[in-house]
Formats: C-alpha cells, structure tokens, sequence
C-alpha cells in the first residue's frame, strides 16, 4: 500500500531512510538503438518506506532540495553506485558507465566534486565508469559556479553528461558556453507530433550536436516509432521505457549480463581554427557569414563510405532548386541522388580533398526527388575542402553550384555537331555553320576549344574580328565574303587567311546552302591550316617546341 507522505513525514524519516537504506537506486539502461547494445546507465533515486511504501522522486526530491538535504541524498546514490560498480569489477563481469544526477542545489555546495571524487576512490572504482549528469537549470544562478564544477568533474576526468537539454532555460547559450560531454534531450519537452515544431527543434539540435562533436542521448522514448524517428535524424542512442524501465540492481545485473556493452562512438573533432559555439550562435560572425556571404554552401560528415548532411545555407537550398526545404536536404541521404558512377567521382574528390588538404572541385549528376516539383536531373559543381576529422570520420564544407542549365546546352550541342565534330578532328580542319537569317554562327569543338569561342556567335563576323581572330587588315574583305553569302552572289568561297594574333595562314572554304526556292540558308565554313607554313617555320627554328 503506497501512501504519498507529507513534507514534515519525508524530512522526520530522512536520517533513517538514508542509514537503512530505504533511500536506494535503480538502473535504466542507456541502448544504442542500431545495435541493440548498452551504452551505459543512468542511476535513479528510490525511497521505500517501510510503513507508507514507495515515494517518487517529483515528490520527495524538492522537498529534499527545498530542505538542504538533497546533497546527502545524492552523495548515498553516489555511494551505492560505487559500490555496485565495484561488486561488479569484484565478481569479473563488465561494468557499464552509470549517470549519477547532480541536483542544481548540489552547486551551491563547492565541494560536491572533492566529495564524489573521495567516494569514487575509496571504492577504488576507474573514473571511466561515472558519468555525471548536471541540468541545463543549474545554470540559472549564473555561469561562474557551474562552470567551476564542471572544470573540477573534467579535471578529475569524470564524462558530463547535460540532462534535461531544451527544458527551456536558453539551451544553445548554456552548449556553446559549457563544454558538456554528451548532451541528454527528452522527448517529453517537445510532447505533440514529432513531425511539427517538435521534431523540428529536435532535429536542430542533433545536427547542432553533432556539429559540436557531442554525442546525443534521447531519453522518456517509450514507442518504437519515437525510437526510430531519432534515429532517422541522427540520434541512436536511447533511454526509455521502450528498452527498460529503471530496474533494482539485482534486474539490472541481469541485464549487464546478456546485453552487450558497447561505448558512446568518439566525437568529431574540429580543426583548430573553427570555434564550433560560434558556428552554431544564430547572431554570430560565422553563422552571418554562413548565411549571407557565400554561395551555395553544405557541411556534411563523411564516414566509412556513409555521408551525411549536417548543414546547408539558404542559398544552397536555392542553387539545389526545385523547391527543395532545408530539412528536406537535411533529412536526405546524399548517396540515394547519386548513380555508382557520380558517388565515385564524387568519393574520390572527398579522398583527394582528405590528402590534399586544398580545395578540390567535381561536376556530378544527382537526381532530385522534390516533393513539389517530382524528379529532375541537375549536375552541381562542388569544391570541397576538409574542415574536421577524427580518426574514422571527416567533415566537409563545399560550396555548390547548380550548372544544369550549362552542361545541357552543352550536351545537346555535343550530341547534334557529334558527327560533324569527329568528321573535323579527324580531317585536322576547323568547321563552322553560319546561318544567313539569324548571323548567328556555331564553331565546331575545336574551334570552341582552340580559339575559346562559345557555343554560339551572335552578329558573325563582327565578334570574330573584335577578338583579332581575323587580322584588322583582312576584316574588310571577310565581311566583303560573308557579305557575298548573304545576298546568294557566289555558292562558294575560298582563299588563304592569316589567323589569331599569330597570323597563320589558314585555307579558309565556304558552301553556301539553299533552300528549294534557291535563297541563300546557311554557310559552311572550314579552315585548314597551310601545312609549308609549319614546315617553314620548323625550320626556321621559329617552333618552341
Ligand atoms: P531525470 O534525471 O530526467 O530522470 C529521468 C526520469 O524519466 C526518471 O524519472 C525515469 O524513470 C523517467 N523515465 C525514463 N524513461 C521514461 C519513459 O520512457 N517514459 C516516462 N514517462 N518516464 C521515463 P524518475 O526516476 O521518477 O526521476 C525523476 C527526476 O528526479 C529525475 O529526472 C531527476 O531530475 C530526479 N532524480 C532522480 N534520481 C535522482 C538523484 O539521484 N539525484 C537527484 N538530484 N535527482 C534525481
Ligand atoms: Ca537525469
Ligand atoms: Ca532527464
């Protein structure tokens, strides 16, 4: 029969609960919810009287704050979890890490951290096996006590863990101030859909998370859709009613028994020039930067051939196009765009980029599968340059461009001058189309190539002769030529040009074209070059080569 009892009942029985031990702990497991495997334990308080039953932690645990008492509380949990552990090492079994909550009034007690440290000690048990898990709340009276406490936890090498993480108390400042190990994010703070605001917030901060290189724990997951969409978003490892309920410790022994144990995966690391805080601070340097002063811009993680995007800016969710969300991006595996043949282009710039240690750029199709505008086909340019790594995982920063537009006119021109173009390079000649109505002019690929004209000169000759690839001295008489074409006077044309700067003398040929009523179409024209004319100068020694 459980009874809830009164404040003056819970303080009158304290000393005696803490010395019989009606005051005890319970273990919830920590899952990685890929594998299956235990990450670790968080250490939570029980109290069973012996005449009123069981009393809960949202009822005892203020009163026990409010009272001044919650530091011995807490330093007999600490005590137990140290004894566990150490009866665990004793019997040759593998322990896990076990959480231990620190309550926000612990702080105000300077030597909480000597006190946990001499326990820890006297039970002789390794550091790697206590977490401590601090609230965002302990930060309301100010940053100087708890960052003090923090410096002694990690002085003495215990993990911090920031239980609580987006219960309200302006979370992003207390990340990018305190340097939190790995940071706990219930789910009930953010109750509704997971697909709304919820799952939004979420979201944002397992990428910020990520970015700070601190691994993310979601606690209070009690169904597996919960479970599942974490880990869609980037976050595996879970602590809820899903796996366990907090178990006493004979249950929980059971557990470290068939579960195995596995370690939370190493963060990433930053290069040294990059202030990760900062990054992630809405009214930063960088995150203006970021937003406004580049272009198309992507971070993303790079691991054992797995790539995952942590962070685009507006413009490249405009460059992609297609009316694309940012989450959308987000949310999207990379590779699914990419056919084999553009992943390993794209895979070995990123190698090329991890070994350089320089910018290195790539041209790759990706079809894009946008909920409002289907499927397309786009090719983005990227140049890529490593930002961070770990020993097993790399972070990038590329800028992209969406050159799409660009490569088709390309490839349609390619495809339709394929014959043409081939006929030409074979034949060692340079070729050209010149149509009658438009004076639009299209060079063959080695024109476009050796004398760097684009695919389409508009006004012909005139561009021609303003770039010096016919000589001031013969303009006159090539418009005279293409003046003879357009009015149908002759049906061919030819004649020795000197060509480029370097006035070599080409063989330049027209044909003109006509349509059934005998008015003029279209020109071909060609260029050989005047072989003497190499031979001469070779040797004349005039030849660099
Ligand atoms: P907390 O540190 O956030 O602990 C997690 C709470 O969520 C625990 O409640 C746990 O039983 C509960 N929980 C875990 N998974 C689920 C789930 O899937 N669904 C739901 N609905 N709840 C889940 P508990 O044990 O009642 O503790 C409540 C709070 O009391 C703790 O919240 C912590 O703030 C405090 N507390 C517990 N033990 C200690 C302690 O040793 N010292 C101090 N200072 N505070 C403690
Ligand atoms: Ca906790
Ligand atoms: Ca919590």
């Amino acid at each position: 029969m459980n009874k809830k009892m009164t404040e003056q009942e819970l303080l009158a029985c304290f000393d005696d609960a803490v010395k019989f031990g009606h005051i005890f702990v319970t273990y919830q497991p920590k899952i990685n919810h890929c594998t299956g495997r235990m990450i670790g334990a968080e250490a939570l308080m029980r109290w069973t009287h012996p005449a009123y039953g069981m009393q809960y932690p949202s009822d005892f645990i203020p009163v026990l704050e409010k009272n001044d008492l919650i530091y011995r509380a807490d330093l007999a949990v600490f005590e137990s979890v140290c004894k566990f552990q150490r009866s665990v090492l004793d019997s040759g079994e593998k322990p896990v890490p076990v959480s231990v909550n620190m309550s926000r009034y612990d702080i105000y007690r300077r030597d909480y951290a000597q006190e946990i440290e001499k326990l820890r000690i006297k039970y002789d048990v390794p550091v790697k096996y206590i977490h401590v898990e601090i609230t965002e709340t302990s930060a309301i009276g100010g940053m100087e006590l708890i960052t003090s406490v923090l410096k002694k936890l990690h002085e003495y090498g215990y993990v911090v863990e920031m239980d609580d993480f987006c219960s309200g108390y302006s979370s992003l400042n207390i990340l990018k101030d305190l340097s939190v190990d790995v940071i706990k994010l219930d789910m009930r703070f953010l109750s509704g859909s997971i697909g709304g605001r919820g799952g939004t917030i979420l979201n944002a901060v397992v990428q910020m998370a990520k970015w700070l290189g601190t691994p993310v724990i979601a606690e209070g997951v009690e169904t597996l859709e919960q479970a599942d969409y974490m880990k869609s978003i980037g976050c595996k490892y879970i602590q809820g009613y899903l796996y366990s309920k907090p178990v006493g410790e004979d249950e929980f022994r059971e557990k470290l028994k068939q579960l195995d144990y596995e370690p939370l995966v190493p963060p990433i690391d930053l290069v040294t020039e990059m202030d990760a805080g900062r990054f992630w601070d809405p009214k930063s340097m960088e995150t203006l930067v970021f937003n406004n002063f580049v272009g198309g811009a992507v971070i993303f993680s790079y691991q054992n051939g797995k790539a995952e995007i942590l962070r685009v800016n507006k413009k490249y969710v405009k460059e992609i196009g297609m009316n694309m969300l940012e989450q959308d991006i987000i949310d999207g595996d990379p590779w699914e765009s990419m056919d084999s043949k553009n992943r390993r282009i794209y895979e070995d710039t990123l190698k090329r980029a991890i070994s350089s240690n320089e910018e290195e750029s790539c041209e790759t199709w990706r079809l894009i599968c946008s909920k409002t505008c289907g499927e397309d086909r786009i090719c983005i340019r990227s140049y890529i340059r490593l930002i961070g790594k770990t020993e097993t995982q790399y972070l990038f920063y590329a800028m992209v461009q969406n050159i799409t537009a660009e490569k088709k006119r390309w490839d349609e021109l390619y495809e339709s001058e394929r014959t043409f173009r081939f006929a030409s390079e074979q034949a060692n000649v340079y070729a050209w189309e010149y149509d009658i109505s438009t004076k639009k002019m299209r060079p063959c690929f080695r024109c476009m190539r050796d004398l760097n004209l684009p695919p389409l000169v508009e006004n012909y000759p005139e561009p021609a002769i303003e770039v010096g690839i016919f000589p001031p001295d013969y303009a006159d008489m090539y418009r005279e030529w293409m003046r003879k074409l357009d009015t149908g006077e002759v049906d061919t044309l030819e004649g020795i040009i000197p060509l480029t700067v370097g006035r070599v003398p080409f063989h330049v040929r027209y044909t003109l074209e006509r349509d059934e009523n005998g008015k003029p179409l279209k020109a071909y024209g060609s260029a050989t070059l005047v072989v003497d004319h190499i031979s001469e100068n070779s040797q004349n020694g005039q030849e660099t080569e």
